[in-house]
C-alpha cells in the first residue's frame, strides 16, 4: 500500500507540474462496432445470455445483425487523431476480434498513432492467441480479457461456450508475444483480467489474483453485477447485507494476495493489480446497474490533454455485461 501511495503521489506531482495543450477533441472513443456478433453466451450477458430475449427479437423482426460501417470509422479516425484522440475501444458488447474490418482498425491506430484498448472474452478467434498478439500488441495499450474464475467449473459455468484449457493457454500464448515485444524495446501493452462479481465466483477473487500474476497477467479488475434478468438478480453482491460482507472479505482477501505477489510493482512482470470499487456501507442495491461507488486502487499512466471521452454506439445496446 505504501508503494501505491508513493507512485499515485508520483503520478500527481507530475500531472501538476505538467505544461500541457488541452486539444478540441476526445481524448478516447468507444466504437459500438459489432454488439450482435458474439461466440459466447455469458449467463449475465444483456445480449447473448441464454435469459436474454434481445436477439432471438431481433431475429423475428427480421433486423440485420449491427455492424458499424468502416467508412465511419476511418472518418472518425482521421477527424480524432487532429483533435486529440488518444485510444479507441472498440465494441464492448459482442466480441470486437469478430468485426470483420477488425485488422482495417489496427491499421488505423498505427497509421493515427492512436492506442487500442481491448476488451475481448480471450477466445482469440480465427488466428489464435499468438497471431492476434503479434497484430495487436504494438498498437494497444490494454488489452482486457474477461475472466469470471479460478477453476474450469466456474468459469465454464459462467461464460458458457469458453473451453478453460483454451483460454488459460491463450492468455500464456498472448503474454509470452507482448513480453517478447517489450523485451526488444516495443510496446508494452497492459494486460488485464476483467470480471463480474457474482456470488458464484466471489470466493474464487483471490485465487484469480494468484493465477493472473502465474500468467503474467498485470491487473484484476472487476464490476459488480448487472442484473439485467430476474434470474440472475440471486448472484449480485449488492443485493443484501450478507453478499456485501462476504464480497468486501473477498476483496480483502485478494487484495492481501496481490500485494503478497508484488502488486503495481512496475518493474515486475509477474505483479497483480486490483483495481475495484466497495459498497458503500451494508445499503442493499437491486439497482440493475454496476453502481457508482468510489475505487479504493486506481492508477493512470497519465492524465490525458483532454478530457471528454465519446461513445460511438446503436440506440438500444449497452455495455458489456
Ligand atoms: S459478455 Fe461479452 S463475451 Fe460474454 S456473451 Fe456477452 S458479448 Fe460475448
Amino acid at each position: 500500500m505504501a508503494e501505491l501511495e508513493a507512485l499515485y503521489g508520483e503520478m500527481l506531482a507530475r500531472r501538476d507540474s505538467a505544461r500541457v495543450t488541452a486539444l478540441p477533441g476526445p481524448w478516447r472513443i468507444t466504437f459500438d462496432t459489432n454488439p450482435d456478433t458474439c461466440n459466447l453466451r455469458c449467463i449475465m450477458c444483456e445480449e447473448h445470455s441464454p435469459h436474454s430475449p434481445k436477439q432471438e427479437l431481433r431475429k423475428l423482426a427480421g433486423k440485420p445483425r449491427r455492424l458499424m460501417p468502416m467508412e465511419l470509422l476511418r472518418r472518425v479516425f482521421a477527424e480524432g487523431a487532429a483533435s486529440g484522440l488518444r485510444e479507441v475501444i472498440p465494441s464492448t458488447m459482442g466480441e470486437p476480434l469478430l468485426f470483420e474490418h477488425f485488422d482495417e482498425i489496427v491499421d488505423l491506430c498505427a497509421a493515427h498513432g492512436v492506442k487500442l484498448n481491448l476488451t475481448t472474452n480471450g477466445t482469440f478467434p480465427g488466428r489464435g492467441a499468438r497471431a492476434w498478439a503479434e497484430r495487436l500488441v504494438p498498437v494497444t495499450s490494454d488489452v482486457k480479457v474477461s475472466w469470471n474464475g479460478a477453476t474450469r467449473e466456474t468459469h465454464e459455468a459462467v461464460m458458457l461456450g469458453a473451453r478453460w484449457d483454451v483460454v488459460v493457454d491463450n492468455v500464456r500464448a498472448f503474454v509470452a508475444v507482448r513480453d517478447e515485444v517489450a523485451a526488444a524495446g516495443g510496446n508494452r501493452c497492459r494486460v488485464t483480467f476483467q470480471l463480474t462479481f457474482l456470488e458464484t465466483n466471489v470466493h474464487e477473487l483471490a485465487d484469480i489474483v494468484s493465477l493472473a500474476a502465474d500468467l503474467g497477467v498485470d491487473r484484476v479488475k472487476g464490476h459488480h453485477l448487472w442484473a439485467h434478468f430476474d434470474a440472475i438478480a440471486p448472484l449480485s453482491m449488492r443485493r443484501d447485507a450478507g453478499a456485501i460482507d462476504r464480497w468486501n472479505a473477498a476483496v480483502d482477501e485478494a487484495r492481501a494476495v496481490a500485494s503478497r505477489r508484488g502488486v503495481l510493482s512496475r518493474t515486475s512482470s509477474r505483479s497483480a493489480m486490483v483495481s475495484t470499487s466497495r459498497p458503500a456501507g451494508h445499503a442493499p442495491s437491486s439497482d440493475r446497474r454496476p453502481g457508482s461507488a468510489p475505487r479504493v486502487a486506481s492508477i493512470r499512466a497519465a492524465r490525458p490533454t483532454n478530457s471528454a471521452e465519446l461513445w460511438a454506439t446503436w440506440a438500444t445496446s449497452t455495455r458489456r455485461g
